[in-house]
């Protein structure tokens, strides 16, 4: 028999408990909401199963995914009728699917209600736009019968700008609140993380963060209220002595001013620790921080030995990548910091 490959040389180190804590502190901002929790794109690259169990355990009841596939990887660990599927039924078969497994479609358009009609309907959850003009049902198509015919759960809506000052979070509240007062509907929904700081207006029954479940912090109000949950961490595979003169990586863009040791990590763009990173990213080892030199590789990177002169071949190193400083320095969103982290890592 094959014997099982040897463990990988890079991990994503997931805090469970700081995950928990966010969704607690979430929670309690929501003020008489329950928060949800989005768990889509692989729980933002955390891993799906692994942020649904621990977010579950914390006391989230409703989760959000974008796709079907995502909703299945998730059966088994979150009740089917918890679980909200944000892209809807695009078929018959997404529709029947739905039906047969018992997990929740949200509607975005009449198309899709009388989809799910067809299919013999049931508990669902209905998303309008009120103005991101992304998915959802334009609010002039809010009285159409197949609308009508539909048995809604969750009313949600989806804010473009909560993140932001801007009087567009109070003019989607506002259409978000006259849906709701048309649409028959158990419980309403509208605040993503950033919506659940712009106050108790904004939260409805029902909040559905993501981002700042997973350490983003989208805006001021929830610095100090959310810990860092993902930590990249990688085996340095080579340490070498480099003469003042000589030059790291592809293109040669960096050049040793002096002679110095080096390490090769096990990180590369490849991973998701993207070329934005040469010479601007930073590794740590306990309290040494090792500069990124040069460009980033496919598969690993070159760092700054300096601080840390007693590391060796076979240590591990970890990547600075707190969200909201990390977006300032990479130019990334925080959303794209995470959703990019490659599946070579152990999680
Ligand atoms: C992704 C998503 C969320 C979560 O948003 P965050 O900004 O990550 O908190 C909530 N609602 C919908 C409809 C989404 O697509």
């Amino acid at each position: 028999m094959m014997p099982d490959a040897p463990p990988a040389a890079l991990r994503l180190a997931v805090d469970r408990a700081a995950l928990a804590g966010n969704w607690r502190a979430l929670d309690l901002m929501s003020g008489a909401a329950a928060a949800g929790a989005a768990v889509k794109a692989d729980g933002y690259g955390i891993g799906a199963r692994l942020t649904a169990q621990v977010l579950q355990d914390a006391g989230a009841r409703d989760f959000f995914v974008a796709h079907w596939g995502e909703a299945a990887e998730l059966l088994d660990v979150v009740a089917p009728a918890r679980l909200s599927v944000l892209h809807g039924p695009l078929t018959a078969v997404d529709a029947a699917w739905a039906q047969a497994t018992g997990m929740r479609p949200v509607i975005n358009s009449v198309r899709q209600a009388a989809l799910w009609l067809a299919s013999g309907g049931g508990p669902c959850d209905l998303m309008v736009d009120t103005g991101i003009n992304r998915l959802g049902l334009p609010l002039t198509d809010l009285g159409d019968p197949a609308i009508g015919g539909l048995a809604v759960d969750v009313l949600l809506s989806h804010l473009a700008s909560a993140d932001e000052d801007t009087p567009q979070n109070a003019a989607q509240l506002a259409r978000w609140q006259g849906a709701c007062a048309q649409i028959p509907h158990r419980r309403a929904s509208l605040a993503n993380s950033a919506g659940i700081a712009l106050g108790p207006a904004y939260h409805g029954a029902l909040t559905r963060p993501g981002l700042a479940l997973y350490g983003g912090v989208p805006r001021a109000e929830l610095a100090g209220v959310i810990r860092q949950v993902a930590y990249p961490q990688a085996a340095l595979m080579q340490v070498r002595m480099l003469a003042a003169g000589e030059r790291v990586g592809y293109n040669a863009t960096f050049t040793a001013p002096a002679p110095m040791r080096v390490g090769v990590v096990a990180l590369g763009y490849a991973d998701g620790y993207l070329r934005c990173w040469s010479g601007k990213g930073l590794m740590r080892a306990g309290e040494a921080v090792l500069p990124v030199l040069g460009l980033v590789s496919m598969d690993m990177s070159v760092v700054d030995l300096a601080e840390a002169p007693d590391l060796a071949e076979g240590d591990w190193v970890e990547a600075e990548y707190s969200l909201p400083q990390a977006a300032a320095a990479s130019g990334l969103s925080q959303y794209e910091l995470l959703t990019l982290l490659g599946r070579r890592f152990s999680r």
